[in-house]
């Protein structure tokens, strides 16, 4: 019986055996890295939107503190991300809530205060040009139809996605301070609405059939020479390059 076993040990693969298996697993492989970098990256999606989720619990425990008012993107020196930390807890590193995990970059993404990030205000969500505190919430209109943060994928350096400007980059240099949009997530990126809730879109479904972009509020239109719908547009813009 012993000696039997040892025989066909030693017998071992014949090369046909040996092809069969390596082009078995080739297949295999080929079928299965795909779907695992597509779940990789639904993981990471996840996870980003758990942040966006945790920092829109920060934005209306905030506007909760200030009479319903937003945070300013820059208001008393400091960056509405700055001013949502005493909420969040969460520090200004590249483990903190404010970065996506899909996003690489930990160099560009500073904000003033110092915070690494690849979240940022949509525009319309704040009074431009001025340094004012933030918009009133009940200015906003629906909240659940509005988008109040989004993701970015460079330079964040002013806080908001400021599309308005910028002619459609073709590269970094040509965005300066800009920054543009970031569609990581399958085609898709995460959003932050002004009620709290967080949703993948494609970037075209944050303008149709209804226009996530645009704000309500009178005193805007004084301070901000540009039309929320254009704002929205160039941004769809920047974000498919
Ligand atoms: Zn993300």
């Amino acid at each position: 019986m012993g000696n039997r076993v040892y025989v066909q040990l030693q017998r071992g693969f014949t090369l046909i055996e040996l092809l069969v298996v390596i082009a078995i697993i080739t297949v295999l492989s080929s079928i299965l890295f795909p779907v695992f970098g597509k779940v990789r990256e639904k993981a990471r999606q996840t996870m980003c939107a758990s942040n966006q989720r945790q920092i829109g619990l920060g934005f209306l425990q905030y506007a909760q503190d200030y009479d319903d008012n937003l945070p300013g993107r820059i208001y008393g020196g400091q960056t509405f991300r700055a001013a949502l930390e005493p909420y969040l807890k969460s520090g200004k590193g590249v483990r903190s809530v404010w970065k996506c995990p899909s996003n690489a970059d930990q160099k560009s993404n500073i904000d003033v205060s110092g915070y690494i990030s690849t979240f940022t205000l949509n525009n319309t969500m704040d009074h431009f040009a001025t340094w004012k505190p933030g918009l009133p919430l009940n200015s906003v209109g629906e909240l659940s139809d509005k988008i109040l943060m989004t993701e970015i994928k460079v330079r964040i350096w002013t806080d908001y996605n400021s599309p308005w400007w910028t002619p459609t980059p073709t590269s970094v240099a040509t965005l300066g301070y800009w920054g543009y949009g970031q569609v990581a997530h399958n085609g898709r990126s995460n959003y932050l609405f002004c009620d709290g809730h967080v949703k993948a879109l494609k970037p075209t479904q944050t303008i149709t059939p209804v226009n996530h972009w645009t704000y309500a509020c009178d005193s805007v239109t004084a301070d901000d020479p540009a039309e929320p719908m254009l704002s929205a547009m160039h941004w769809l813009e920047v974000a498919n390059p």
